[in-house]
Parts: structure tokens; C-alpha cells; sequence
């Protein structure tokens, strides 16, 4: 129904029934009455409407194709009930345009999201999930290598990755949800790369280990291993570092964190799992960093964003075999055909700002 449509794209936009009611100069129960079908807005109402929230008007009228399940945000305390509603809203359209995507130009079975075969049933020890993540590379065929884009391997191996805008500031990393059995990961955008590469880390940990952890383990804490050992196996951590080490130099761990897109705290724990540092020297190391602030705000240069390309490149391989027209192909994209136009022909404004 419109209704239930407009209230989201209002929640997505973080806009109060009143704030929204001021920008398009009608009352709050106007909006009020249209959110729960009462009336039926004319269109030149929805057109305000849709301008103000930033949809397009076929937002409205699109079917409800998606359902959310089993949400479980990574946040901290404070991110507010309004907040969770925005990021939800948001997720929950980018993935009807995927939906209504898969349904133009469905995807293969190598996209479909298979587990390792031979995984243990059941975990006893932190150091057993080095093993693990060894062997979720085997199976994507990564080697040892960095990973370049961490969301282009998820997207490929048929986990959907949202990135959502800058919602809530510090208070959300991140959420897993499943639609239709497909995992779901959201981030923020504008973690920094590092960050967001241990986040989406973190949750493929819960993919993975999610009912294998014995009691004493914590999940939290063994999906944090999954992520260090998969964004770093344990042999090259030794082979960056060298086995035993007396101290660590901050500038050498930037420079591996360039490299792998994992933190530089990232690396003094891998640096202590794997036994390069003992557990006392570790602590020393991780309050020096403390002192000079940079377990909160890391020195020198940050590592990229993240990007997800996959939804993008398939629209224009769509539009390349007629698959989709250019209205519809603007439409899920989320711009304006003139944009589409100007991207067609090399020239997108989000190339330039960039
Ligand atoms: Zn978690």
C-alpha cells in the first residue's frame, strides 16, 4: 500500500511526520491520514513528497518484495530507535531494487552462497578458527593475497553487501539480516576502509561459526578471530612480521595496513595470536598506542572505502543486451535519466566528485 510507502521513505529520510508536513507545506495529519491509506494523495502531492524524502515517485507505487529477517545490528547503545528505523528503511530499499534486478537479469548459481564443505561441528578453541577462515579462502580460490575489495568478494560468492549512508555517526558499524535465505551485510559509508573491511569481516564470521562455538566460547570474540584470520592468515602475519619480535614499530604496521586493509590494532592482535608477541609485550604495545590516542583515531593514511560495484555493473550489462530500458535502469540505480545519460557516455557526476 502507498501508505506503509510513504511512511518508509519518510523513516529513511529521517524526517519527523512534521518536518516533513513543513517542507511540502501541508499538516502533519495530512501526512498522518496518507501514511495510514486514508486518503489517497493526488499527484501532485506525491510529487512534492517524493522530492522532499528523495525517492522517485515509482517508489510509492512499488510492491513490498522484501522481507527482513533475522536483524541483528552491530552498534553501540546510544543509536536511537529512530536512528535503527532510518538504516532499516534505506537497507530495505536498496534491496527491493535489487530484488526487482534479480528479476531482469537473475543471478547465476556460483552467486548463490554456499558454506566450505568439511566444516567442524563444533569449535572448542579461538585457534581452531584460523583453520576455518584458511579454508573459506581455499573455497573462493584467494590464496594468501590481500583482498583487494572485500565487498566485490562478498558480492560475488553471493552475500548482498548495503552500503547505507552515514546514519547514527559512531553508533553503527554495521547489521546482518537475511532476505529469502541470502545473507544480508550492511555498513555505514564513511567508516573508514579499515574498519568497515573488519566489520564485514566480523559478520562473515557469523555465517560461518554462527551454532558451531562450543559454550565457553564467546561469539563475539570468535568472530573477531574469524575476521583478523581472514582478512590476514596466521602464515603471513609471520612471514610480514617474523615470528618472535620484541617490540613493533607503528610505522610498519601502517604500512601492512595499507597493504591487507586491516587496522593497525588489527595487526597487534594478529601479532599476538599468532605468538609474533607475548601477551605482556602485546599489552605494552597497545597502551603506547593508547598514549599517542591512536587506538581511537589511527595515524597516517586511511585506507580506501569500500565500494559495491556488482549492482551497478550488472544494470549497465542489462542495459549493453537490452535487457532493461534506460528508465527503469535510472530508476533502480536511484538517479536521474539525465545522470544515466551522462554516465553512458563516461561522464558521471559521482566519477567526478570522486
Ligand atoms: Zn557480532
Amino acid at each position: 500500500m502507498i501508505g506503509e510507502r510513504i511512511e518508509r521513505a519518510r523513516q529513511a529520510a529521517g524526517l519527523s511526520l512534521r518536518a516533513l508536513a513543513e517542507q511540502v507545506d501541508l499538516s502533519a495529519m495530512a501526512i498522518s491520514k496518507y501514511e495510514r491509506n486514508e486518503v489517497t494523495p493526488g499527484s501532485d502531492v506525491m510529487l512534492r513528497l517524493a522530492e522532499a524524502m528523495g525517492v522517485r515517485v515509482e517508489y510509492f507505487f512499488r510492491q513490498d518484495t522484501v522481507e527482513l529477517q533475522n536483524v541483528e545490528f552491530r552498534k553501540h547503545a546510544a543509536l536511537s530507535k529512530a536512528e535503527e528505523r532510518q538504516i532499516l528503511a534505506d537497507v530495505q530499499d536498496r534491496l527491493e531494487r535489487w530484488h526487482d534486478l534479480d528479476d531482469i537479469f537473475p543471478p547465476s548459481a556460483e552467486m548463490k552462497f554456499k558454506l566450505p564443505k568439511g566444516l567442524p561441528q563444533q569449535i572448542g578453541d579461538l585457534g581452531d578458527i584460523e583453520a576455518i577462515a584458511i579454508k573459506l579462502r581455499d573455497h573462493w580460490e584467494l590464496g594468501h593475497n590481500p583482498i583487494p575489495d572485500l565487498i566485490d568478494t562478498l558480492e560475488e560468492n553471493g552475500i548482498r553487501v548495503i552500503v547505507t549512508p552515514y546514519i547514527g555517526k559512531e553508533r553503527f558499524d554495521g547489521l546482518s539480516a537475511k532476505v529469502n535465505d541470502m545473507p544480508v551485510i550492511a555498513i555505514g559509508s564513511e567508516w573508514p576502509g579499515d574498519r568497515q573491511r573488519f566489520t564485514l569481516a566480523h559478520e562473515l564470521g557469523h555465517l560461518i561459526l554462527h551454532g558451531r562455538l562450543s559454550e565457553e566460547l564467546n561469539e563475539e570474540k570468535a568472530c573477531d578471530r574469524f575476521a583478523g584470520a581472514f582478512l590476514v592468515p596466521g602464515e603471513v602475519v609471520i612471514e610480514a612480521l617474523g615470528s618472535k619480535r620484541k617490540w613493533l614499530e607503528p610505522r610498519e604496521l601502517l604500512l601492512l595496513k595499507l597493504e591487507y586493509g586491516l587496522s593497525i590494532g588489527g595487526w597487534t592482535y594478529r601479532a599476538r595470536d599468532m605468538g609474533v608477541l607475548d601477551k605482556t609485550t602485546h599489552g605494552k604495545f597497545y597502551g603506547f598506542l593508547r598514549k599517542q590516542g591512536w587506538d581511537k583515531q589511527e595515524p597516517g593514511p586511511a585506507y580506501k572505502h569500500e565500494a559495491s560495484r556488482l549492482f551497478e555493473k550488472r544494470i549497465y550489462h542489462a542495459l549493453a543486451e537490452d535487457w532493461v530500458g534506460e528508465s527503469k535502469a535510472a530508476e533502480l540505480l536511484g538517479i536521474p535519466l539525465a545522470e544515466l545519460h551522462a554516465c553512458r557516455n563516461m561522464e558521471c557526476s559521482s566519477d567526478i566528485a570522486h
